[in-house]
């Protein structure tokens, strides 16, 4: 079987088979890791062996925190502007779409105003903003934007700068949940990144968090002390009982990235690989599309239509019987939609181009 879901998404199958292997008994330890101690030496060791991979990964500079903690990407809607905010300023968003979308809500949930830099509503999220739409206010604190609508299927091909009208620069920050690991990224231009583990990291329940050191004296006073960056980089992000068979799962992750498929580039000309192929097969076909603009195409989710929606629920039942499952979009635009993260491998998009060719030929 082949999972396109996308999110909880497909684990790599080395990395659940080793899980099985250490489930009952972590290396001769004598327990699970889920029965650890998140203080106990073994424990401590699996954390910071994640830390230093993922660090090694993405190349993160020293002078950047990586915080492993919980609440999703969702949460961090909320903690972005808590910790960011403390000396005064709105949020600025870039809105290309679902995403986003959500977390400017938030962001005006709790502090009222969050103006929009650039939008891509009017040309129906079709494409991302071009680098001279974006407009930051005077007061700006930093400029929020998702690097891929999981959604939409709608993906940046640059990094925006965050810069105001009086030419200072802002932190840049990013919801980078459904495409961080999938190519090598320049954290540097960061201010914070952040993602939920649920498709490029790990199982659901873990939260990444990349924050550049000057950034963690920037947070509200009466912010929930659980959220503030500063209190989990100082805190080893064990302020309270982290997730630890998460974290544990994600180290495995980072290892099979950097032992099995040899890095970030290595990963990024497999991801572009599968990603074109899946495109091409939309564009040659009749029966298929895609609306988002070349540049933007996700390689993360490819949403497709068909041209005839009623033959979307046969189209579904006949590809999980050919064991391609959860293609189904998402609930709020319908279609089909292909998760192509990293632990999918290419024999799944082959599968998948192969069936969807034999679908149409029978049914288009
Ligand atoms: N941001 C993006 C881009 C996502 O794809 C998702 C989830 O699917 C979220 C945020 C929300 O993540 P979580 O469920 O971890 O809160």
């Amino acid at each position: 079987h082949f999972n396109f879901c996308a999110g909880p998404a497909a684990l790599p199958e080395p990395v659940l088979a080793r899980a099985r292997d250490e489930l009952l008994d972590y290396r001769g330890h004598g327990l699970s890791v889920m029965e650890m101690s998140h203080r106990s030496p073994e424990f401590v060791a699996i954390a910071e062996r994640a830390e230093r991979d993922l660090r090694e990964l993405l190349a993160v500079p020293d002078d950047y925190r990586v915080l492993f903690t919980q609440g999703g990407a969702s949460l961090q809607f909320a903690a972005v502007p808590y910790n960011l905010l403390g000396r005064g300023g709105r949020a600025n968003f870039l809105h290309t779409g679902i995403w986003g979308k959500k977390a400017m809500a938030e962001a005006r949930h709790l502090f009222g105003e969050a103006p929009v830099a650039a939008s891509s509503e009017a040309g129906g999220f079709a494409a991302v903003p071009r680098p001279a739409d974006i407009a930051l206010t005077e007061d700006a604190a930093y400029l929020h934007y998702t690097a891929n609508e999981t959604i939409g299927g709608l993906e940046f091909d640059y990094i925006p700068e965050a810069v105001r009208p009086d030419g200072t620069e802002v932190p840049l920050v990013c919801d980078l949940s459904s495409s961080i690991l999938s190519e090598p990224l320049d954290v540097s231009r960061f201010g914070v990144i952040y993602a939920g583990a649920q498709k490029n990291i790990g199982p659901a329940g873990l939260t990444v968090v990349i924050v550049r050191e000057d950034l963690l004296d920037r947070a509200c006073a009466e912010m929930p002390s659980l959220l503030g960056y500063r209190a989990l980089a100082e805190g080893a992000s064990m302020v309270n009982t982290p997730a630890t068979y998460g974290w544990y799962l994600a180290g495995l992750v980072f290892e099979w990235l950097k032992e099995d498929i040899g890095g970030l580039a290595a990963m990024e000309a497999i991801n572009r690989r599968k990603a074109d192929k899946l495109y091409a097969a939309i564009d040659a076909s009749e029966l298929y599309s895609n609306p988002i603009a070349p540049a933007n195409r996700s390689r993360m989710n490819v949403p497709f239509v068909l041209a005839d929606d009623r033959l979307d629920a046969t189209f579904l039942a006949e590809a999980e019987a050919a064991g391609l499952l959860n293609l189904k979009g998402h609930r709020s635009v319908g279609g089909m939609r292909a998760s192509l993260y990293n632990a999918v491998p290419e024999a799944a998009v082959d599968a998948l181009v192969d069936f969807m060719g034999d679908f149409e030929r029978r049914k288009g």
